[in-house]
């Protein structure tokens, strides 16, 4: 790899850099250097270049030859710009080396803050600031995040205390002192000479003092971090690219400890929780920003816009109004230049203001909504860039339930309203606990003192988190709202007791592992058992956005739904119509099944068309409701899919009453159940194949779907039927099957003396159907669907119903890069795809063409769907709404590619280097043009979902923050283990219905 220029300046009187260099600079080295450019106060740096992290770990972690040199020319530079010498024992400049990675990754890379302090150095920092307390503060926090981060002392286990904490409780304790401000000048001294023996005892190596040389250690355990586990399973769960890399960043260090004048504080432009806009924001007095990240210490607001919490009695603007209107103004100047909310950490250091970091504040989707539509209302973005701003998966949160009202709620304990949400769970006090008890199935709520970022599978297996310490702004509550977890954070009422796996709350309540408790975010109350739950309504500034999206989407959305009831939830939710009624989800019922075993028991066919006569009026009823649910809308029903042998009894018990019902010998049963077995059911006698070999039963559907269709049409219903047949490979066998169909429209409009107008189509979903597509044309298909869930089975050769075993190891290994059940598989699924979408059109030109595997709620396959030409995509009704939005931005991005001239990659300063591409994969692109021509009206309805994983999902979503907004700084201690292994899949909300048997 050549690299280009590979150290970048900010700060001082050169800048290098901008954040249209996010790519190369990472978010925080792009937007420092953009801060400095609108000539806000931030403190001279560089930032060596992403691309440096990639060629360091395709060069076995070795750095470039050239980089040295880079690096001691931009020390130079920030020196001048300070003031300072980095190393000197009279006038020592002090740095701080932290990650910045493309896209924010709250908390998951390693900071080292003081770089450049040791016995020498530390008395010119007394000698300078005649401050030793301040002096040996700084040393002592250097020592141990070092020790910690760079040489690698960490607590022994996650329920452990950290080793540098234990011997600050030891001097504490001795001293009779609550708090850590208590500690005295040679009380901090002594600790930094315990830290190190500790480091010497416990690792055998000596805490460096060069300065050169703790800087050096620091950039590559900042490279390292790229690579923790952490790291890895949060790159996983949110799609980011190992090949990104991420930039460091070398700051000089500005104080925020050094007295009743200097503070540290995060900030965000409007509440990341709930959107309202106003300056939102915490901070602390005579601290570092790692405590108030860490959440160490509890924050007080910086203003009083809002009540201040229990115990709270002053905020920045009566301590510090001057440096606080400052901020506020910088507040107003970073929203109008990003248009965006922004998340700001800042320091004072002895009534200075400096920024030290600014980027798109992460925020939960009512925020996201909010936020996005009153930008428009303010003129600061248009409305597609609105549409844009959303991130579809996010969507999911906001149709999350929330608690009944109604309902008795005892509240225990009280918090900081981090995450809204209701969740409901059991208490675990541990992260791998959480995962390991979700992992069996268990809801649960995580329970810590604070979180720290070797917590993240244990978040997010959680239903929602409660801390006992730290603030809105703490790790817990920003990781939290990122995932759209629920979370309450500094609940300051409750004693956290991890060694008896217990908490405890001020009335003297002792809540135990194990028990329920719920938790509601948004008003930061925990409460005892489990609160029954109501559903999300949604109105405000959730229609107004969908609106935007559909007026701009070019691709209809319907659902897939089998009953009158999930009909009408998906029409409430925005569906056009139903893309698959699943029909054998009707025969499950318990005064059905026997008629259908019957059917299916027969032995000839007088015998079937007997037990079909019974079914019948059922059928015929249920079409009749969904109908009646959708009327104007078109209905998709696929005939019979699943093999026979599914529907017969499996137990003695279930034959036994069979035999009584049909009055039959047992044994006759068991043998036909035995006889109809297959070996692989999955590719034996389903689908159309049925209908090919019994087409009495597809008759039966038929005529049940006429019927209902005249009776809506007597009733003055608008019906739009359309027929499809399963898992045809062959046309002959649609043809076959098309006949029988026809057959039974005719007989019943002769019966009813009613035209009913209909389509019959075909779905996709074999590789060979794709590959025949014109042939299936031509027999007479007037509509394609593509069952992709079938279709990446037969495609990957990769059994829905098994590959979940070894799926996520894929994942992990990187064999695939999303779980192909869930996202289309562009590359080979999706050349099937155009290839069939070719075909089709080229016989038949308006053949209309959606798909119905669960990939249709994905926002990635919605995009896909829109670029080959799809007409519509259908997926379960909690889903529809995202459908709609990724519809909307699809074409929105269509529409801008179409009109925006192109431009050459990134604009770059003088020295230049090596601009990265972009993001992901471009698509390979076929042609494949459209029909068109949008759906007819809109309505709405309320699903009952059959395959739990195609639900809505309890889970959030968030995935790739790429084209989103960001997060939490990093900073934090480097948890205290490592492990963590990676989560892989993404939320519940995602996963697809991979089994097909009982659909
Ligand atoms: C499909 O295969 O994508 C499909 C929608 O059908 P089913 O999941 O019912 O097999
Ligand atoms: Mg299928």
């Amino acid at each position: 790899m050549v690299l280009g220029k590979m150290v970048y300046l900010f700060g001082g009187n050169k800048t290098d850099g901008g954040s249209d260099l996010r790519n190369l600079l990472g978010g925080k080295g792009a937007n420092l250097a953009e801060m400095s450019r609108l000539g806000l106060p931030v403190p001279a740096g560089f930032t060596i270049t992403t691309e440096v992290c990639t060629a360091y770990y395709q060069n076995r972690q070795k750095y470039p030859q050239a980089l040295k040199k880079e690096v001691e020319a931009a020390l130079k530079h920030v020196e001048k710009a300070m003031g300072a010498v980095f190393g000197d024992t009279r006038n020592p400049l002090l740095v701080s080396c932290r990650s910045g990675a493309r896209v924010s990754m709250p908390g998951m890379m390693d900071t080292v803050l003081n770089i450049g302090l040791n016995d020498q150095t530390v008395e010119g920092l007394i000698a300078k600031t005649d401050n030793p307390r301040f002096a040996y503060d700084s040393y002592r926090r250097f020592v141990a995040m070092y020790g910690e981060v760079v040489m690698g002392l960490k607590a022994e286990s996650e329920l452990a205390q950290d080793p540098f904490d234990a011997l600050i409780e030891e001097v504490k304790n001795q001293k009779g002192y609550r708090l850590d401000t208590e500690l005295t000048a040679e009380d901090l001294k002594g600790l930094v000479r315990d830290f190190k023996e500790l480091i010497r005892t416990k690792l055998g190596r000596d805490f460096p003092e060069d300065p050169r040389e703790q800087m050096w250690g620091a950039l590559g355990a900042v490279f390292s971090s790229w690579m923790t586990p952490r790291a890895v399973a949060y790159r996983q769960m949110y799609d980011i690219p190992e090949t990104w890399g991420t930039a460091v960043n070398v700051q000089a260090m500005v104080f925020g400890n050094m007295g009743r004048t200097s503070a540290t504080g995060v900030a965000f432009s409007r509440d990341p929780s709930t959107g309202e806009n106003y300056f939102y924001g915490e901070y602390l007095v005579n601290a570092q920003g790692e405590d108030v990240v860490a959440g160490v210490r509890t924050p007080n607001p910086i203003n009083r816009t809002k009540p201040l919490p229990a115990g709270v009695t002053t905020t920045m603007t009566d301590e510090m109004p001057k440096a606080y209107r400052e901020l506020d103004e910088i507040r107003h100047t970073l929203e109008k230049h990003y248009r965006d909310m922004q998340d700001i950490e800042f320091t004072v250091q002895e009534g200075k203001l400096w920024m030290l970091q600014c980027r798109n504040g992460k925020r939960t989707a009512q925020a996201a909504v909010k936020i996005a539509a009153d930008l428009v209302r303010e003129k600061l973005i248009d409305e597609t860039t609105a549409i844009n701003r959303v991130d579809p998966d996010q969507l999911t949160q906001l149709l999350l339930p929330s608690f009944d009202p109604q309902a008795r709620r005892e509240v225990i304990a009280r918090g900081l309203p981090a995450s809204p949400g209701a969740a409901v769970g059991q208490v675990v006090f541990s992260a791998s606990e959480a995962e390991a008890w979700a992992h069996n199935g268990r809801k649960v709520i995580l329970v810590r003192l604070e979180t720290n970022p070797a917590d993240i599978n244990g978040m997010f297996s959680a239903q929602g988190i409660l801390t006992a310490r730290g603030g809105m702004t703490s790790h817990a509550a920003v990781v939290a709202r990122g995932m759209g977890k629920t979370c309450v954070a500094g609940a300051s009422d409750i004693r956290v007791d991890y060694e008896h796996k217990e908490f405890h709350t001020k009335s003297g309540l002792t809540i135990r592992e194990g028990d329920w408790i719920s938790l509601e975010g948004s008003k930061g109350e925990i409460i005892r058992g489990q609160l029954p739950t109501i559903a999300a309504s949604l109105t405000g500034d959730f229609s107004t956005l969908m609106k935007w999206a559909d007026n701009r989407k070019r691709l209809g959305v319907r659902t897939n739904a089998d009953t009158p009831h999930d009909a009408r939830t998906a029409r409430e939710l925005g569906a056009e119509g139903i893309g698959l009624c699943r029909t054998e989800h009707m025969f499950f019922a318990p005064d059905r099944i026997t008629a259908m075993r019957e059917m299916i028991l027969a032995t000839d066919h007088s015998g079937r068309q007997k037990a079909l006569d019974k079914l019948l009026p059922m059928q015929r009823d249920d079409f009749f409701g969904i109908f009646q649910a959708m009327d104007g809308l078109p209905v998709t029903i696929r005939t019979l899919d699943p093999p026979l042998h599914e529907f017969l009894p499996h137990t003695e018990e279930e034959i036994s009453d069979l035999a009584r019902a049909l009055g039959e010998d047992r044994t006759r049963i068991r043998n036909t159940a035995t006889h109809l077995q297959e070996q692989n059911p999955m590719l034996g006698h389903r689908g159309c194949r049925l209908g090919v070999v019994y087409p009495e039963i597809t008759a039966m559907q038929a005529r049940a779907i006429f019927e209902a269709a005249a009776k809506a049409v007597s009733e003055k219903i608008k019906v739009l039927p359309e027929i499809m047949i399963p898992l045809v490979g062959h046309e002959r066998e649609f043809s076959l099957q098309k006949a029988v169909v026809d057959r039974a429209a005719k007989e019943v409009m002769a019966e009813t003396g009613i035209r009913l107008k209909y389509l019959i189509g075909t779905m996709i979903e074999l590789p060979r159907a794709a590959l025949v597509a014109d042939k299936i044309a031509a027999a007479g298909a007037e509509f394609f669907s593509f069952g992709t869930n079938d279709l990446t089975q037969t495609t990957f050769g990769l059994s829905r119903d098994d590959s979940g075993k070894f799926l996520p190891d894929y994942l992990k290994e990187g064999v695939w890069e999303k779980d192909p059940f869930v996202s289309i598989d562009v590359e080979g699924v999706g050349v099937l795809v155009r290839l069939a979408i070719e075909k089709g059109r080229s016989v038949n030109p308006a053949l209309k063409i959606g798909i119905c595997g669960e990939h249709g709620g994905d926002p990635d396959t919605v995009k896909f769907c829109n670029e080959v030409g799809m007409n519509y995509v259908s997926c379960s009704p909690f889903r529809v709404p995202l459908a709609r939005l990724a519809a909307g931005q699809a074409s929105a991005a269509k529409l801008q590619a179409a009109t925006t001239p192109k431009k050459p990659a990134v604009k770059k300063p003088a020295a230049k280097p090596t601009a990265k591409p972009a993001a992901k994969k471009p698509a390979a692109k076929p042609a494949a043009k459209p029909a068109v021509k949008k759906p007819a009206a809109k309505p709405a309805a309320k699903p009952a979902v059959k395959k739990p994983a195609a639900k809505p999902a309890a889970k959030p979503a968030v995935k790739k923050p790429a084209a989103k907004p960001a997060a939490k700084p990093a900073v934090k201690k480097p948890a205290a283990k490592p492990a963590a292994k990676p989560a892989v899949k993404k939320p519940a909300a995602k996963k697809p219905a991979a089994k097909k048997t009982t659909k």
